[in-house]
């Protein structure tokens, strides 16, 4: 069944019809979703969120968007919520310089703190880089050791080839759908079968042909389907391949 590694089924824009669209994934064929939390507070219900239902795993960490509400308790409280047995990454967490909504020495000191605190309670990492690769990659290289993925890529071939020599999954989204997407696949073309992931981050990305409405879960149909095109396979050896794939990473049965 389809794996969608990274949802935000939490955002407001579920608030009317959440406990429908998750009761739906299976009908739609996804087995298996990621929450991916932005906060301290937003970690805390994802993983409320995760404990309630089967089907959802969580990511608790604290986005670069939201490096500054770091504290001196922020560390001790998502250790705690990792040790919850539906929670399955730290994230998501990374560089954003597109926005720049924390300051970038903040973002790069929050980043690498939660990259040595999954690396001490050994867990992956689900990095967010937007506009920040350079960054992103002497950062990640300082942790020889730290298992992640990047999600959303939206980087070159040549930076998936050195993230998947790092040992990196690459995961791709509604973005190989849209029109402008050579780049995105040409990296998701080199990217082994073995190291893909597939994604929404719904509410976000809404791929073709769905442009400017609410992106869902089953809606990484989608990506499947544009990856089983680009690597030239049956998409259902891309569904089967890509779950398998984010049961490794995640650490599931
Ligand atoms: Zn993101
Ligand atoms: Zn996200």
């Amino acid at each position: 069944m389809l794996f969608d590694t990274h949802v935000h089924l939490l955002d407001e824009r579920f608030d009317g019809d959440r406990e429908e669209v998750v009761a739906q994934l299976t009908g739609h064929g996804v087995g298996n979703v990621v929450e991916a939390s932005s906060d301290l507070e937003n970690s805390v219900c994802a993983a409320a969120f995760a404990r309630e239902h089967d089907i959802v795993h969580a990511a608790v960490g604290i986005h670069p968007h939201s490096a500054g509400e770091w504290d001196g308790h922020t560390e001790e409280e998502l250790r705690t919520l990792l040790q919850e047995p539906k929670v399955v990454a730290v994230g998501e967490i990374g560089l954003d310089y597109h926005y720049d909504f924390s300051p970038r020495e903040k973002q790069k000191e929050v980043f690498e703190k939660q990259i040595r605190l999954a690396l001490d309670v050994d867990m992956p990492i689900v990095v967010h880089s937007r506009e920040a690769t350079a960054d992103t990659l002497e950062i990640l290289k300082k942790y020889p050791g730290v298992r992640g993925e990047l999600h959303c890529f939206s980087g070159s071939a040549e930076t998936a080839v050195e993230l998947v020599k790092m040992g990196f999954y690459i995961a791709f989204g509604g973005a190989l759908t849209f029109k402008n997407a050579r780049k995105t696949i040409e990296a998701a073309r080199a990217v082994p079968t073995e190291r893909l992931l597939v994604e929404t981050d719904c509410p976000y990305m809404t791929p073709v042909p769905f442009r400017g409405k609410r992106n869902e879960p089953a809606y990484v149909r989608y990506a499947a389907e544009k990856l089983a095109e680009v690597k030239e396979v049956p998409v259902e050896e891309i569904v089967r391949v890509t779950e398998e794939n984010a049961k490794r990473f995640f650490g599931l049965a």
